[in-house]
């Protein structure tokens, strides 16, 4: 989601986890966020200053996080981009490890219209079972 009125890319991967960790447990504290991001609470203490001053969640030290009402906003729609994502690659039976590493690497750099066309072709393989079948067929193995 590049542009001025969003997060940058390692802003959008802290975002997204925090919402995961308060879906999961109620509460995102920078020590969990470290371990499941795998960064230097350090690191995760000037990130989430930053997206403090930046609205998005509110940061108090020994506090747990809270997620803005903008936070969440942005949070939901990068979750509901992963979840566009998987619901693609899953169809064409890719290995789910492999699915969500490439996943993280990509969900940030793609354009929204390029999701949209993702999420199209997603569904017009679902609704036509056939074609995706044909294409099945034509594939060839990995060299
Ligand atoms: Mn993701």
């Amino acid at each position: 989601m590049p542009g001025p009125s969003h997060p940058s890319t390692s802003a959008e991967d802290y975002l997204e986890r925090i919402h995961e960790l308060i879906e999961e447990k109620g509460y995102a504290r920078v020590v969990d966020i470290a371990s499941s991001l795998n960064v230097k609470q350090a690191s995760v203490t000037s990130m989430v200053q930053r997206l403090d001053g930046l609205g998005y969640l509110n940061y108090e030290k020994y506090r747990d996080l809270i997620l803005t009402e903008k936070g969440k906003e942005v949070a939901t729609q990068i979750q509901q981009r992963h979840e566009t994502l998987t619901r693609f690659f899953s169809i064409f039976g890719l290995d789910p490890e492999t699915q969500r590493r490439d996943i993280e690497g990509i969900e940030h750099h793609l354009s929204p219209e390029t999701v949209h066309f993702l999420s199209e072709l997603a569904a017009f393989f679902e609704k036509n079972p056939a074609v995706l079948d044909r294409f099945t067929k034509c594939r060839t193995p990995q060299p």
